[in-house]
């Protein structure tokens, strides 16, 4: 089988991300992983229409210090990928703007990734998981999922905000830099004093509304002991519906990929229940755990074993593009 090297673009939200993989056989080679942050003002979320700015002022910069950082010129590329949806509309054309002139110039094929499955299948690439049970917790998601004839179908997800954005909301609350994971579970670190909060988990589903409410009224009395407290309750609730899962699936490997998945805390919960299950347990490593280029850019590679590219016309972006509802042929 020939050697692949393929361009993958992520633009979904906060990132801008260019990477080149390199693919040989089955096996896949990082070359580079370039990324650009976009950070709002302390306190606030991500604005859309900002987001999109610092994505397309940063674009040329971050293609070039890719390629370079690679050794590669865009002559030497097979083919682009770029993440086509679930996402922000306004950041996400910015990508398949930049996908789409690239391989309308260089006629290079073009291949649109659903970026859920950018952050699974990377993560079974670097991990080596083969088949399992897939806990996905990011700024945009909050799933667990488990392959079944074609296609990841979904075993419990959020009823309302995701657990990314439930972390960074209360730390924006409190006046933190997004994204706030990291300071939120430095601060919980610090705490064992556990106070009540609302745990809902209905059927195999999580609610993090309740408890977001309740912790901003915990918050005045102690921060550490509150954000211990938040991360306690929603790690667990997660817990729970994984643990069903697997009993339910009966799969011998879990994997938990995603932003969240930088974790320390919620890789030790998950990691106690894979034992009790006798499961192998797998976590994204932390550097490719949030978005980047390299989730995008495997996916893209993985499709034309099969595929030959999208047609220019049929390059969209697809803001709330489901991934149980993508056909996976490799
Ligand atoms: P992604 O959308 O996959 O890039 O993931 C971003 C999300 O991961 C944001 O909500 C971050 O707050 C969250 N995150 C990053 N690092 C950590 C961490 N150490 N603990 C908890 N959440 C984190
Ligand atoms: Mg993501």
């Amino acid at each position: 089988m020939m050697d692949l090297l393929c361009l993958g673009i992520e633009s979904t939200a906060h990132t801008f991300s260019c990477a080149v993989i390199e693919k040989k056989g089955r096996g896949g080679r990082i070359l580079s992983d370039v990324r650009k942050i976009y950070r709002p003002p302390d306190g606030e979320g991500i604005h859309p229409r900002e987001a999109s700015r610092h994505h397309a002022e940063h674009s040329p910069q971050v293609l070039s210090e890719c390629l370079a950082k690679a050794g590669l010129g865009i002559g030497d590329l097979d083919m682009v990928s770029y993440a086509a949806g679930p996402g922000l509309g306004p950041c996400l054309r910015i990508g398949a703007v930049v996908a789409r002139s690239l391989a309308s110039y260089y006629g290079l094929p073009i291949y649109p990734v659903n970026h859920a499955l950018g952050h699974i299948e990377l993560g079974k690439m670097l991990t080596g998981a083969r088949d399992p049970l897939v806990l996905l917790v990011s700024g945009g998601h909050t799933m667990i999922l488990a392959f079944l004839g074609k296609k990841w179908r979904v075993f419990g997800e959020t009823l309302d905000i995701t657990l990314g954005q439930l972390l960074d909301q209360i730390g924006r609350h409190a006046g933190f830099a997004s994204p706030c994971g990291p300071k939120i579970e430095e601060l919980a670190s610090r705490s064992t004093k556990y106070e009540p909060l609302p745990y809902v988990v209905k059927g195999n589903d999580v609610s993090f509304s309740g408890l977001f409410s309740a912790t901003k009224r915990i918050m005045p009395r102690g921060l550490e002991d509150a954000c211990f407290s938040l991360q306690e309750t929603a790690f667990s609730m997660v817990g729970e519906a994984v643990e069903r899962a697997l009993s339910f699936t009966g799969k011998k490997e879990f994997m938990v990929v995603g932003g969240v998945a930088a974790n320390r805390r919620l890789s030790e919960i998950l990691r106690s229940i894979c034992r009790r299950h006798g499961c192998r347990f797998y976590a994204s490593p932390r550097e490719y755990a949030g978005d980047c280029g390299s989730q995008i850019s495997w996916v893209g590679l993985l499709e034309a074993k099969r595929g030959s590219g999208a047609r220019l016309e049929d390059t969209f972006v697809r803001q709330s593009w489901r991934i149980d509802s993508v056909e996976v042929h490799y």
